[in-house]
């Protein structure tokens, strides 16, 4: 079973890196990517977790990134894009991830300034403590939210208070979409849409906008992925196959901050053939016992 894409606590994630691993062994799974937000800070723990292993198991190193696609009447819709086995060293995407981690900083305070402003009894150094030097995220508010005693649950502090159309709420300076293709793919790596139609954006990408960066060199798009309908399915894998690119199935694990469970979804052994066919950025890492 393989699953391609997972967060660990190097984001907002809730597993170690190195339990991320062994959390994805019992789950099943023979091959999992850890795809933290914006940073490769999981790779080397998880790697020493994988060569560690005694059981069968790949490890794909990667990462999601934020980006957003200005779309032909101006208007921008943010989106993820999966980057798979890029090099960790190449100036130009490096030079982008250490942009994005520190506009997750800034914003992060922003956001929590916004809401000490409001009255709401958070601290940002306690966000900081949470997010542990980790990529920091609104998840990482919404857990100092729960514990201030101002909301139940993450859930909903993002309903209430960190969702995109709440007043509190500050941006992030995504990468420009087809900026960050060119550079995924400039640093040996394979670029795949994050689930494309997650309906809990607000906007959310044309059909036409997809091909436009199969155009600019994207390889796959996640089609089975827990906030996709039966239809969103059914459309986007007629769409991959007229648009000759591979499809994915992933869990989009958070650990205990989502309720979506490792190996929820998978990916077929084909379409990871082809990543590992098209990658030529980072090798994958195998357990001792790995064939
Ligand atoms: P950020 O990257 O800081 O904009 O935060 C977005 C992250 O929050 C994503 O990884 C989502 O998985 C997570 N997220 C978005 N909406 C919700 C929600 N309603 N409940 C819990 N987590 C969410
Ligand atoms: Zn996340
Ligand atoms: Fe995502
Ligand atoms: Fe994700």
């Amino acid at each position: 079973m393989i699953d391609l894409h997972c967060h660990s606590a190097a984001s907002d994630g809730t597993d170690q890196p190195s339990e991320l691993v062994h959390n994805a062994v019992a789950a099943g799974l023979t091959t999992m990517a850890i795809t933290d937000h914006d940073t490769t800070g999981g790779w080397d723990e998880a790697a020493d977790a994988v060569r560690r292993l005694t059981v069968d198991f790949t490890l794909i190193r990667g990462a999601e990134f934020s980006c957003a696609y200005r779309g032909p009447d101006g208007e921008l819709v943010s989106l993820h894009l999966l980057g798979y086995l890029f090099d960790p060293a190449d100036a130009g995407l490096k030079g982008e991830r250490v942009r994005l981690l520190n506009d997750r900083l800034g914003r992060g305070e922003a956001i929590v300034n916004n809401l000490i402003a409001a009255g709401y009894p958070i601290r940002w150094r306690r966000v900081r403590e949470i997010a542990d030097g980790g990529a920091v995220g609104r998840p990482h508010i919404g857990q100092a939210l729960v514990e201030a005693g101002v909301v139940s649950d993450v859930q909903n502090a993002f309903a209430e208070l960190l969702s995109s159309d709440s007043p509190y709420y500050v941006p992030k300076a995504d990468s420009e979409v087809l900026t960050m293709i060119e550079l995924i793919r400039a640093a040996g790596g394979v670029a795949v849409i994050a689930h494309p139609w997650a309906r809990r954006r607000e906007r959310i990408l044309t059909e036409q906008a997809i091909r436009e960066l199969v155009g600019a060199g994207l390889a796959g798009i996640e089609v089975d992925h827990i906030d996709h309908t039966p239809e969103d399915r059914a459309r986007l894998r007629a769409l991959a196959a007229e648009l000759k690119v591979f499809t994915t199935g992933s869990s989009d694990y958070h650990g205990t901050r989502k309720t979506v469970k490792l190996a929820a979804e998978t990916t077929d052994r084909q379409c990871l053939q082809e990543i590992l066919s098209q990658a030529h950025g980072v090798e994958p890492v195998y357990s001792a016992s790995a064939g």
